[in-house]
């Protein structure tokens, strides 16, 4: 499915970034993600993988999803180490999906923290 035929939400701030309404500083774009810095790093290395159609969360996930989640997770390592993050198992990062409002979540489009670097963190 190309760009065009992405379903966004116009409320959404994640959506409007992926659109480029909102500048970001872009990691990785393909069909299906989109991947940019948070703009308040925890973390040395700490970027944001979203899918380019509006999903709320991780709540709303069903099978239909499994090949885009997949495809995120799979690329989150990649991006890891093409961002800064030292290899396994010395460096690292950590992923963390924020869901619902006792989960933390606060931009309701899903989203994957990737967070790395040299320790010690601003947080986490
Ligand atoms: P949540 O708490 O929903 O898991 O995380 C939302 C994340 O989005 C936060 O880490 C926050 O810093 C980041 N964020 C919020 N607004 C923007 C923005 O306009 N641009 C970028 N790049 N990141 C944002
Ligand atoms: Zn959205």
């Amino acid at each position: 499915m190309g760009e065009r035929e992405v379903a966004h939400d116009p409320d959404c701030l994640f959506c409007k970034i992926v659109q480029g309404q909102i500048p970001s500083r872009k990691v990785h774009e393909d069909e299906q993600v989109y991947v940019f810095h948070d703009i308040h790093p925890w973390a040395p290395v700490h970027f944001l993988m979203v899918p380019k159609q509006h999903i709320p969360s991780f709540a709303q996930l069903g099978p239909e999803h499994a090949g885009l989640m997949g495809h995120m997770m799979t690329l989150a390592p990649r991006l890891a180490l093409q961002e800064g993050c030292r290899p396994y198992p010395e460096g690292g990062f950590r992923i963390v999906s924020n869901t619902g409002a006792e989960g933390g979540q606060e931009v309701h489009h899903l989203h994957v923290h990737v967070m790395g670097g040299p320790r010690p963190w601003l947080r986490g």
